[in-house]
């Protein structure tokens, strides 16, 4: 089996959250269960610099290429390079004008740009990766792939044979425009009818993605029953629902070599379960560098995500006046909408010897409070399926979470009595819920040390790795190619 993986973000050639990290990881897990994987996403802007920052190889294999149907005959090249330390060759589609914004996410005609991609993409496996038989798309940025090989490429010898698998990473983000997209994109005008990609009146990638891939996925169980109902499936349900039988939720893995307590060099003090204290002194250190009060004992709560509604930040603003008066500290590492960094830094101002607000994407930054601090809070109000949770259990500190998605799938409710669990969670998204959860975490933390470093052990013991779930992937890639849906 040859498995073509296609992603608008890689680690660590691009990072904007946490599809990067899958699609720099699984593509390693897979590689040794088919016959070849390669990965292709867009030359953006920054992967120029990450290749230079990560010192990685890079040539250039074809130029002058175009894509099939898409009205933009602007042509494309293809340069290559490999997944860091791995002979996963990772092939980048360039095109100065529409892949050059300094925000992966932020050009503005976003349809084009994605559409473009899209049948660049395909143009691309058409005539340099031949063999392949499943494309693995990712997210509505990718979703258009299979709408145009079910409906364009479906008499072509070698693409009507390719087999594609959709992961949603996350159904809020679904890639919503005028109807005029099809037209541009080379699609036909069929396609803007209610069983297919109408949406509101508008077209729906991800719609489109969902009717048309031969399997889709989700990224985790319980996100997988969620996005079928009312509440988490953002008008999408209904689609859901229809694809139900071949629709799954494998949850993500975490790279256990690159997020290893025992050997990460980007913290100063290397530890494993049986040696906890160095983590206390990675907490003294991240203490020191973010100018907060050096201080082991007291609880250090930490927060690494986008500053957005989805991760619960309401919820934790809401809290910062009352939280502030209790002997702890609170890390924030985010950025995101502009009302809620400005809330934020207004209290850092207020109470600078409690809160230190990170209004900034530093990957060194975040894995020092992942092994620094003490607690994780991730009070999400939907959560496909998380990562911060399962790096912050990692590494030994302990999450604080909403049981929604992926954080209701990873993270075991702490109990003293027994010391089993890794975390301490609530269901109703409601403020004072996550209060009573940072309350009982500290109560623990102060006065019952056993059990504190119980559930430390308990949570670096966890087993997060991407081994049982590219089985998993292996298996719906099987089912992708005995079922080709439409
Ligand atoms: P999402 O993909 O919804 O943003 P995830 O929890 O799945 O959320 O993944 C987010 C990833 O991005 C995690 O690896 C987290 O550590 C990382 N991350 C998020 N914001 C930052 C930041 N400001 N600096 C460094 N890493 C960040």
């Amino acid at each position: 089996m040859n498995v073509t993986f296609v992603s608008y973000e890689v680690t660590p050639f691009a990072k904007i959250g946490g599809l990067a990290d899958v699609a720099g990881a699984l593509p390693k897990y897979l590689n040794d269960k088919v016959n070849e994987i390669s990965v292709i996403m867009p030359f953006h802007k920054i992967v120029e610099e990450n290749i230079k920052k990560y010192d990685l190889p890079l040539e250039k294999i074809a130029e002058n290429l175009y894509p099939i149907s898409h009205s933009f005959k602007y042509p494309f090249s293809i340069f290559k390079s490999y997944l860091p330390d791995t002979k996963i060759p990772i092939y980048f589609i360039k095109n100065e004008n529409l892949f050059s914004t300094e925000d992966v996410y932020e050009y503005p005609n976003k349809d084009h740009q994605t559409s473009y991609f899209s049948d660049c993409v395909i143009s691309f496996i058409k005539d340099f990766l031949p063999d392949t038989n499943i494309i693995h798309i990712n997210d509505w940025q990718t979703s258009l792939i299979p709408v145009y090989l079910k409906n364009n490429y479906r008499d072509n010898e070698i693409l009507s044979k390719i087999a594609t698998v959709l992961t949603i990473h996350n159904l809020g983000y679904q890639g919503i425009f005028p109807p005029e997209i099809l037209s541009i994109a080379g699609l036909p005008g069929y396609l803007y009818n209610i069983d297919a990609l109408e949406f509101f009146g508008q077209i729906n990638f991800l719609k489109g993605g969902i009717l048309f891939s031969d399997v889709i996925n989700t990224v985790s169980k319980t996100y997988a029953e969620e996005i079928q109902t009312d509440e988490y499936g953002y008008k999408l349900d209904g689609v859901l629902k229809v694809r139900n039988n071949d629709l799954y939720g494998i949850l993500n893995g975490i790279d256990y070599e690159h997020f290893n307590p025992e050997t990460d060099k980007l913290i100063p003090y290397n530890f494993n379960k049986d040696n906890v204290e160095n983590k206390y002194k990675n907490k003294l250190y991240l203490q020191e560098k973010l100018n907060l009060p050096k201080n082991k004992n007291i609880p250090l709560i930490s927060f690494i995500g986008r500053i957005v509604e989805q991760k619960g930040i309401d919820l934790i603003s809401e809290l910062l006046n009352y939280l502030t008066l209790l002997n702890l500290q609170i890390v924030i590492l985010g950025t995101g909408e502009k009302h809620y960094e400005e809330l934020l830094l207004k209290y850092q101002n207020k109470y600078p010897d409690k809160l230190s607000i990170n209004i900034k994407f530093d990957l060194e930054l975040a894995q020092l409070i992942y092994a620094g601090s003490d607690m994780f809070m991730m009070p999400s109000k939907y959560e496909p399926c998380g990562l911060g949770q399962m790096y912050a259990m990692r590494y030994g500190t302990i999450p604080i979470v909403r049981y929604t998605g992926g954080l209701a799938d990873t993270v075991k409710e702490a109990s003293c009595e027994n010391k089993h669990g890794t975390g301490f969670g609530f269901y109703d998204y409601i403020s004072s819920n996550l209060l009573i959860e940072i309350l009982k975490a500290i109560h623990v933390y102060n006065r019952d040390k056993d059990c504190w470093n119980a559930l430390i052990a308990n949570a670096m013991s966890e087993n997060f790795s991407w081994n049982k779930s590219a089985e998993e992937y292996i298996f719906i890639y099987k089912r992708a190619l005995s079922k080709k849906h439409i």
